[in-house]
């Protein structure tokens, strides 16, 4: 069904590769749709103005319409036409953390178009920190929508080789660049209800938006698996997201009871999730997805981890339980997630 000849170009740095970036931002403005680095993971980005070239993102995804994208912005210029309200809550988390990995929601404006919200009276922008992504945008003169460049329920994408392994041939162009430094989907807040309320953890904590807000409500979708027919205020979070094709099981124990527990396993295609170093006390494969006391460095590894859980063909999969403290809840969300929810206590 694809046959697009994607063009792939290096973009390191601004100066030095702005001939593709002002390619890319060519592709843009005609309604294309290229793939491009940022901070949390790469974004699969299109004119979020423009009905069509959004439709481009959703195939190449294979994305279920119902799930909105993230329209990303350089300029407060930007986003006053994209929004109802510019609130006073909005404008102190803009103050504190962008450009950064957090995502806001407020009511829409007619300018933005309802394929993007997949019908929403909402909206969600990101102002990001990449440069590469912030130059993309400027040059492009408008907002673009972007969710992850992966394919739709895999997980999402932290180096341009995951975009290439997953739409080469589906997207006109993917940029080449960094590893994503934080690498998990931003923080998603919705100020557009009556209160604050976070529908998806990420680097900027719980704590952090407490700080800013006072009283913020955590959407159940955050702890729990939601049926694909609800109603819920996430749309995103009811799909299973970044699995690998594994059957992921979340093992709660020390790491003593683990080893004993995993080792003793013997179906073909068991393999461990654990944290670094402690594959070698084990005697089936495994992949390690971060050091065992550093949320951050979890949250960097554990897309990547579980792509590589696809290469060596794992079909069972233990995972260590992480932290859930601090950015620890955003890493326990994505490998939660992967695993169905469904965890073993020992
Ligand atoms: P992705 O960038 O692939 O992680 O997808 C963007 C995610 O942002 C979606 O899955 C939704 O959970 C969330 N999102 C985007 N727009 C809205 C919105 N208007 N209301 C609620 N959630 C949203
Ligand atoms: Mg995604």
């Amino acid at each position: 069904m694809f046959k697009i000849n994607t063009i792939i170009k290096d973009a390191f740095d601004i100066i030095n590769d702005k001939e593709n970036l002002k390619l890319a931002a060519d592709i843009i403005k005609n309604g294309g749709t290229v793939a491009f680095p940022t901070e949390t993971v790469y974004g699969l980005g299109a004119n979020a103005l423009d009905v069509n070239a959004v439709s481009k993102i959703f195939k190449a995804k294979g994305r279920p319409q119902d799930n909105p994208l993230i329209v990303h912005v350089d300029s407060f210029d930007m986003i006053y036409s994209l929004v109802e309200d510019f609130c006073e809550n909005a404008k102190k988390l803009a103050q504190k953390f962008w450009p950064g990995p957090l995502t806001i929601i407020l009511k829409r404006s007619k300018l933005v178009p309802s394929e993007v919200s997949a019908g929403l009276d909402t909206v969600a922008i990101r102002m990001p920190s990449n440069e590469i992504a912030r130059k993309l945008i400027s040059l492009s003169k408008t907002p673009i929508a972007a969710p992850s460049a992966n394919l739709s329920g895999s997980p999402s994408p932290t180096t341009s080789e995951h975009v290439i392994s997953d739409l080469n041939g589906r997207v006109d162009m993917i940029l080449n660049s960094y590893s994503s430094t934080v690498g998990l989907e931003s923080t998603v807040i919705s100020l557009a209800g009556e209160k604050p309320r976070l529908l998806r953890p990420g680097f900027v904590t719980l704590d952090e938006l407490k700080d800013i807000l006072g009283e913020v409500e955590v959407d159940k979708a955050v702890f729990s698996s939601i049926s694909n027919d609800a109603v819920v205020n996430a749309p995103g979070m009811k799909y299973k997201h970044y699995a690998p094709k594994a059957t992921v099981k979340i093992v709660k124990s020390s790491f003593e009871d683990f080893i004993l527990y995993v080792n003793n396993k013997n179906e073909e295609g068991t393999a461990a999730l654990v944290f670094n170093g402690e594959g070698q006390r084990l005697s089936v494969p495994f992949v390690e997805y971060g050091k065992q006391n550093d949320s951050q460095n979890q949250a960097a590894h554990l897309f990547d981890a579980l792509r590589q859980l696809d290469k060596i063909n794992a079909k069972i999969v233990y995972a260590r339980c992480p932290s859930d403290e601090g950015i620890g809840l955003a890493v326990t969300n994505r490998l939660f997630k992967a695993a169905g929810f469904e965890v073993i206590e020992l």
